[in-house]
């Protein structure tokens, strides 16, 4: 089959492409390297299956092009508002992609007969007052605050593939991606790639607010394997959680990748919880598990481990 990976070069994207091609696929990665880089697929670029167009997902496809599915992944993913790749610094281009971007790819997937699969986030549950978090549940999400420019513009994306499968009878799927980590994950300010990057240079771990919130972190691999599942058997127009359903404080996970690293790095409180940053989030994968036979194998500690030797042999 022909697939577009949208977002190829990023972080979960490469990942992707990278399964796509072993299973013999020929996968085209449109990326305008926002927030991506050439690193991340300079070793797909010798293979006669894979093919880079630097373009913006924002305005569709860059040119005709023949497929048979969609992965629209392109966005900026970091809410940290220091970091220059985070969404809060790129609100305009986070909104453009997931809003104007997911309306022309549906058109074209629509066009072509093709699958198109929308990356949500677990973002659309906002500051969840259910716990944990199943699709049904409708969130709990600031219009107007710091993340709303994408929480809100992947609330619309999800809106827009909903109605193209409605009206049109696109056989689109959308995921509600929770925290994964992994190698290739830029320092852009996300938790896990700044505590193991600060472990591994024995600097403090920045922790925002007292750390008591809480986060569910999946493994790159076993979010990967849930995206291909959810392409092949999810049902058309259905919406499904993707991520590990064990839940740690970011106190916890610091302690974790204390041990982990053997580290002299000490935790430190280093201000107030950024506004409208949840203070709980886990997925119900219930949906998941039943309906595309996914469940996430690689542990927290496991996943660690993987994600350090990376880092230290890079
Ligand atoms: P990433 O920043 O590593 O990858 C995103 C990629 O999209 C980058 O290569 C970037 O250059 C590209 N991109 C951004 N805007 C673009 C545009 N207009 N046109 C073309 N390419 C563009 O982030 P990631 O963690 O790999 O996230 C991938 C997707 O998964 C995003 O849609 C994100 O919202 C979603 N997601 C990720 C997580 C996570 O924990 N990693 C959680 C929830 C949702
Ligand atoms: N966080 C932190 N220190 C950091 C980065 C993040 O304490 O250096 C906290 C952040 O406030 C949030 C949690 O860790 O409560 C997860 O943040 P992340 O940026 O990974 O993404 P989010 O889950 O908020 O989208």
């Amino acid at each position: 089959m022909v697939i577009i990976v949208t977002g190829g070069a990023g972080f979960l994207g490469s990942h992707l492409c990278d399964k796509l091609v072993e299973l013999d696929h020929q996968v085209i990665c449109i990326d305008n390297l926002l927030t991506g880089s050439l690193n991340n697929i300079v070793h797909l670029q010798q293979s006669p299956n894979f093919q880079f167009i630097q373009a913006d997902a924002s305005e569709g496809l860059p040119q005709d092009l023949d497929f048979d599915q969609i992965y629209h992944l392109a966005s900026p993913a970091s809410p940290n508002k220091d970091n220059p790749k985070s969404y809060q610094a790129l609100p305009f281009d986070t909104m453009q992609v997931n809003t104007f971007g997911t309306w022309s790819l549906c058109e074209e997937a629509l066009a072509r007969g093709a699958k198109f699969l929308f990356a949500s986030t677990s973002e659309v549950y906002g500051d969840p007052l259910e716990h944990p978090q199943k699709e049904t549940y409708q969130g709990n999400v600031s219009t107007l605050g710091p993340r709303s420019v994408y929480d809100e513009a992947k609330r619309f994306g999800e809106t827009v593939t909903s109605a193209f499968v409605r009206y049109n009878n696109l056989d689109g799927k959308i995921i509600r991606i929770f925290n994964t980590y992994g190698p290739r994950m830029a320092p852009d300010g996300r938790v896990v790639i700044e505590f193991v990057t600060a472990a591994l240079q024995n600097k403090p771990f920045p922790v925002f607010g007292d750390g008591k919130q809480t986060r569910s972190f999946c493994f790159v691999s076993d979010l990967i394997d849930g995206l291909t599942l959810a392409m092949e058997k999810g049902v058309k127009g259905e919406v499904y959680n993707l991520g590990n359903p064990q839940e740690f404080t970011i106190l916890e996970l610091a302690e974790k990748i204390k041990q982990l690293t053997n580290t002299s790095s000490e935790i430190s409180l280093v201000g107030s919880l950024p506004k409208d940053d949840p203070m709980r989030r886990c997925p119900d994968i219930q949906k998941a598990r039943e309906m595309l036979g996914w469940e996430p194998k690689v542990s927290l500690e496991e996943g660690l481990k993987k994600l350090i030797v990376y880092l230290q042999t890079k």
